[in-house]
């Protein structure tokens, strides 16, 4: 058996069209002129990028200059909190705020760990299933708006770990209210559900390459509506000023390409939604198992399970992997360290539910049969540790 499912992850090459790797493979060969070079080479390869970022704006219903292309969501995540916090004490003398939660992606809540930025930072309640509690976000607001100060909201689109979705438009709404400008983290939302930025009113959404295909790892982009304004992170001519550094003509094309393969219709989301929902079925019928995250308002590939039997995640993972079954006990960012994740405990589960935890992230064309033959080896696999 060969089953990758930990697509939160990384996406698994094999699964996914030869089409986004050949586009990639002919950029090797033919674009590897730098883009800023002025002789027709670079002016070919500049051209090529532009379609792309034409490509990705359409995908998201933004403008191609609202699209800049970073190294991934770790730094547009970085860029777009640590830009807007730059930019406010470089322009104005007031003080500053950022609210955002403690289900956050780990790139968000080092940087604003004690001292690594100039903001106040608040952190909004969320309830048992990682969703964020309205009445503590406009709390958190009003505060700042009564002292005539700047703020910047950060919440995750999607939960990484939980699969809970937000909703971004009634959040945004409300950031506008209090003169705020609200970011999200979309990188595990982005080609799983579709994403109007304008219908949504977000100012800058965070976006991730490796998570939707087998594009090269380390390409991503951030969207800046043009109206916000903020700092680079790393300073150049490139991307509008806004991120120096000669671009990734091949990851933003295997990104620009992999878009073109997201099917977002009804149908296929409905479809994975009943592949994720029967999954889940089975889970609960076998093991008895507890569902973490939103029942409906989560991811359609995400199921977040801690299992009640004697058993931690981090062993079963082993046992999985030696049938060639993969999955995660948290995000791929942690999975090596063995304190339970931060984002379960955030939701309410002690040291030891976090720790007999499993995520099972699931591809798109994954089949009913896999599903069913996943959940005998998770049996098979139980009775062996429990026996040990
Ligand atoms: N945010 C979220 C929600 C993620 O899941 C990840 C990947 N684990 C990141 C940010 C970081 O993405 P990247 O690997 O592109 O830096």
């Amino acid at each position: 058996m060969n089953i990758y499912l930990d697509e939160a992850s990384t996406s698994e090459y094999k699964r996914k069209d030869d089409a986004i790797v050949s586009a990639m493979m002919f950029a090797m060969n033919n674009c590897w002129a730098n883009p800023s070079s002025l002789y027709s080479d670079g002016e070919e390869v500049r051209e090529e990028i532009n379609k792309c970022r034409k490509n990705i704006a359409k995908f998201i219903n933004a403008k191609p200059d609202e699209v800049i292309f970073t190294s991934g969501a770790s730094e547009s995540n970085n860029m777009a909190l640590r830009g807007w916090d730059d930019y406010i004490w470089l322009n104005t003398y007031k003080s500053a705020n950022i609210i955002t939660t403690h289900t956050e992606h780990k790139s968000i809540l080092k940087l604003l760990e004690d001292g690594n930025i100039g903001s106040v930072v608040h952190f909004c309640e969320v309830d048992e299933h990682g969703r964020v509690k309205i009445d503590s976000l406009i709390r958190l607001l009003e505060k700042c708006y009564k002292k005539n100060e700047s703020v910047l909201v950060s919440i995750c689109a999607a939960n990484n770990e939980i699969g809970t979705t937000q909703n971004l438009k009634d959040i945004a709404d409300i950031v506008h209210t209090y003169n705020g400008v609200f970011h999200t983290d979309a990188t595990q939302m982005f080609g799983k559900l579709p994403i109007d930025i304008k219908e949504l009113d977000v100012d800058m959404m965070s976006v991730s390459g490796h998570k939707i295909s087998p594009v090269l790892k380390g390409v991503g982009f951030l969207y800046k509506k043009s109206s916000v304004n903020i700092q680079p992170l790393i300073y150049g001519n490139q991307e509008f000023g806004l991120r120096g550094g000669t671009d990734n003509t091949f990851g933003i094309i295997g990104l620009s390409k992999a878009i073109e393969y997201c099917d977002l219709s009804n149908d296929s989301i409905r479809e994975m939604y009943s592949k994720r929902n029967y999954f889940i079925g089975s889970l609960k019928a076998k093991f008895d198992c507890k569902l973490n995250g939103h029942p409906f308002y989560r991811l359609p590939n995400n199921i977040n399970v801690t299992f009640p039997q004697n058993i931690t995640g981090e062993s079963l993972l082993y046992v999985l992997d030696m049938s060639g079954v993969a999955v995660s006990t948290g995000s791929a960012c942690n999975s090596k360290a063995i304190e339970p994740s931060h984002v379960l405990k955030a939701i309410g589960l002690s040291d030891d539910e976090a720790m007999k935890t499993v995520r099972f992230t699931i591809p798109e064309n994954i089949t009913y049969e896999e599903i069913d033959a996943v959940v005998c080896e998770i049996e098979k696999s139980l009775k062996l540790i429990e026996a040990v």
